[in-house]
Order: C-alpha cells, then structure tokens, then sequence
C-alpha cells in the first residue's frame, strides 16, 4: 500500500519525504483546491520544484484541484491542470466531471486520480469516471464502513485510495453547506470549510470560545480541549443540554484496521492534513511508515501499536482518535 503524505508547502516537503512517504499531494496557492488557507500551498515555481524533487527522490507527487470551478471562471482551473501538465506531476487530483473532461482531452497522459470531494462511493459511479474521464485511482468518501470498502475494492475498474488518518469530514463531500451557511464562503467552490480570515478566539470567564464569522461555534471549560472551529464540530444547545450533535472534534486512526485494508487491496492510505504543520505531517507520516512497514514484515502478527497511537492521539483534533465510519454499525 502506498503511504499517501499531506505537504502544505515546500517547507514541508523534504520532512514527509525523509519520513518515508511513497507520495505526497499538494494544492496551488488559489481556490483551485479544498485546502485554501493562508500561508499554505504552492506557486507554480515551488510546484515545477516538489515536482523535480520528488522524482529526484523516486516519490510522486499528485496535485489536488479539487474544488468545483464557478460559471465563467473555468479558466483559472484549466490554467490549474495546464501547471500541473508543465511540471510533469504524478497525477491530478479533481472532482468536477467538466476539469476531468479538460484534463483528459488536454492532457490525456497526465494521470487522473478522482478526488473524494466526488462523494463517488458505489462501482457504478466508478465505472463511470473510469469510462468517460480514464481515471486511474478514485479516493473513497470518508462515509464509508470497511464492508463496504472491501465490497467495492474486490471489484473497483480502478485503484482504491482511502483515508487512513486525520480529520473526518461527515457530510458528502462536495456538497457540504453548513460552513456556506455560517460563512458565506464554499469550501466546495472557495476551497475553505471555515476560512481562517473569519475565526476568532476569545477567552472569557465561561472558558474559551470559538466564533465562525461571528457565529458561536464552542465553548471550552478551562483545560478541556477544543478543535478548529468547524460547524459540523460545533458544540450546541440541543433539548436543553450542550453537546456535540453532529461530530465530536476527534481524528480518524486506521491502524487497527491495516491488516483489511491491506487484504481489500486498497493501493494508498492517505493521510488528511495538508493545513497543518510540516511538524505534524512528518510525524504522522513516520507513524505510518512505521505500521505499513512492520505488516509487510510480518503480516500475520501485525498488531495495533499502543505507542503509535498515542503519538496520533496527541496531534489529533480534541486529543481523541476514532476509526470513524469504517465501524459505525449505522450510515
Ligand atoms: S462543515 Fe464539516 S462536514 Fe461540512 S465540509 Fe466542513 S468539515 Fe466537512
């Protein structure tokens, strides 16, 4: 299985490649990809370097333009592909049916992965990117349960990629509209679910608060952990009492489930979290590096490393690990 790294920016690069990854992927710095955050992604230079550095290193190198381009402004999404063309990129990244078309027409050696902001999560729809668009690889939405993992794998035109690690996103992805509705801003279309430029964090007597443009999103007791200010994460007043009643900031831990993913014949493990640290990427890569490499050895005896999941537990959201869906006994 391929060890899929989240590099923000070219800092970064160097330390999740040291740490062992097969791959990492990256966004350019505008709303061509989900992760546009200040201070994060790369120009066109810094991407025709990573490019070059990475096949220096025998790694690749796969470029999220993942967003949905808007009426009119196509333009700057086919310049996106045409970049990554230039720079001789491993594969392209991207969810729009019209940017799959662009690329496969344009460019039809340059290869196409689909990305999870499709929500493409049954074999018919794969079938189906796969005959119009001759994508090679197709990112699982993060809804899912192993089953049905195991379930499309066994069967899938093309290679299976799924989140191994990091934050959970509970909606389908792609059409997600509740940062839309306390923002203003599309992170399908924006590339940002709760842009930073809009929260605010303030300490009051009642504890520390999280505000989405202006929204009261959390409220933290002293000591008690809180997550980034997402409104799916929000902590609310539900029938008289306050809790979390969509999600709970917590991150996605796999490693418990290696040994199925491994037997599925799911081709990459990828690792959210491309706007965090280059700090944070390189460790939950080197914990990653360190799990594959120790089944491969002996798949029989693998075993769930309390230390690895420690160290994934003090860089996850709330300081809480969870496999997520992939066990929920309910969708
Ligand atoms: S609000 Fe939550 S579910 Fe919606 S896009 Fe953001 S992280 Fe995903």
């Amino acid at each position: 299985m391929e060890l899929l790294a989240p590099v923000g920016n070219l800092a970064g690069l160097a330390p999740a490649l040291a740490q062992g990854a097969d791959a990492v992927y990256v966004g350019l710095k505008d709303d061509t990809n989900a992760r546009r955050f200040a201070g994060l992604n790369f120009t066109p230079d810094e991407l025709a370097r990573a490019a070059q550095l990475c096949r220096d290193a025998g790694r690749k190198l796969y470029v999220a333009i993942n967003t949905f381009p808007q009426p009119g402004q196509e333009a700057r999404w086919h310049r996106a592909v045409d970049l990554a063309a230039e720079a001789r990129v491993s594969a392209v990244i991207m969810a729009d049916p019209g940017l799959l078309g662009y690329a496969s027409r344009r460019h039809p050696d340059l290869e196409r992965h689909l990305s999870v902001q499709s929500s493409a999560a049954n074999l018919p729809a794969l079938r189906l990117f796969q005959r119009q668009f001759g994508i090679t690889r197709a990112v699982l939405p993060r809804v899912l349960d192993i089953e049905q993992i195991e379930r499309i794998a066994a069967d899938a035109p093309v290679e299976i990629e799924v989140f191994a690690s990091g934050s959970l996103c509970v909606m389908a992805e792609g059409r997600c509209q509740l940062s839309t509705w306390v923002s203003g801003h599309s992170p399908n279309s924006g590339g940002a679910c709760s842009p930073a430029s809009l929260v605010r964090w303030q300490e009051t007597p009642k504890g520390r608060e999280a505000r989405l443009n202006g929204v009261l999103l959390d409220r933290a007791a002293p000591g008690q952990p809180g997550g980034y200010p997402t409104v799916c994460k929000g902590r609310y007043q539900v029938a008289g009492q306050t809790q979390h009643p969509i999600s709970s900031p917590c991150s996605l831990s796999t490693l418990p489930l290696m040994p199925r993913l491994a037997r599925a014949g799911v081709a990459a493990l990828k690792l959210e979290g491309r706007q965090r640290s280059a700090h944070y990427s390189a460790e939950v890569t080197a914990v990653w590096r360190q799990a594959i490499d120790a089944y491969r050895r002996d798949p029989e005896r693998y075993r769930t490393d309390p230390t690895a999941q420690a160290r994934l537990r003090q860089l996850a959201e709330g300081q809480t690990l969870t496999t997520g869906p992939y066990l929920n006994p309910w969708q």
